[in-house]
């Protein structure tokens, strides 16, 4: 295998993979250098479901191994939410800023103790007779201000104990050393790496 799809169009996370998968000596290619194609329907109940949906469908499309993540906010004084719906949560035409603005007013009143949540990654390798899952999980704790300008989503509101930082205020290296994608994509790396060998 020397090439691989990412089946997303979020520069945060394409940018973001092709930094982890860097190291793989495989050539990783984005939705835009295919012919253009209808969204994949991310009906699935999980992170995983959803997963490998994007990567089946992507796969069908191009041709090429792809691999598709799903992933998004769990946070515990919401029973979970945002969850699947972490891209969408305040609408149709929902932005990084209005899912933040939904969710913390949702947490408002919340002491700090309780603003325990974590982001959740699934990733699925689909190609001629491969199927290889993965996941990831990165914790902390929802913020009530927005610190620093870096990362995407929800990261300026999350904050990691262990660097007193939040994601928003590490470098791309710092946070996919312990984000729930860097976990999950080098699972993946290793899942490859593997096979390959064989
Ligand atoms: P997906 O593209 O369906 O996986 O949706 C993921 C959504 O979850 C994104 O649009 C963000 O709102 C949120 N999300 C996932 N990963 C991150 C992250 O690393 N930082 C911040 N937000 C994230």
């Amino acid at each position: 295998m020397n090439q691989i799809v990412l089946a997303t169009k979020n520069k945060g996370k394409i940018k973001e993979m092709r930094e982890l998968l860097a190291p793989m000596n495989i050539e990783v290619l984005s939705l835009a250098d295919f012919a253009p194609v209808d969204d994949a329907e991310e009906n699935g109940a999980t992170f995983a479901e959803n997963a490998m949906i994007k990567a089946r469908y992507y796969f069908a499309h191009t041709g090429t191994p792809c691999l598709a993540d799903d992933s998004g906010l769990e946070v515990d004084a919401l029973d979970g939410r945002p969850g699947v719906y972490s891209a969408r949560y305040s609408g149709e035409d929902a932005t990084d800023k209005t899912n933040n603005a939904k969710v913390l007013c949702e947490m408002e009143g919340v002491e700090r103790e309780k603003r325990t949540a974590r982001f959740r990654c699934a990733m699925a390798l689909v190609g001629d007779n491969i199927e290889l899952t993965t996941d990831g999980t990165c914790e902390g704790l929802l913020l009530t201000e927005e610190r620093g300008d870096g990362g995407f989503g929800y990261d300026p509101f999350f904050y990691v104990a262990k660097f007193d930082r939040t994601l928003a205020e590490m470098s791309s290296e710092e946070k996919n050393a312990i984000s729930h994608r860097g976990a999950a994509v080098r699972k993946m790396a290793e899942l490859i790496a593997e096979m390959m060998s064989k």
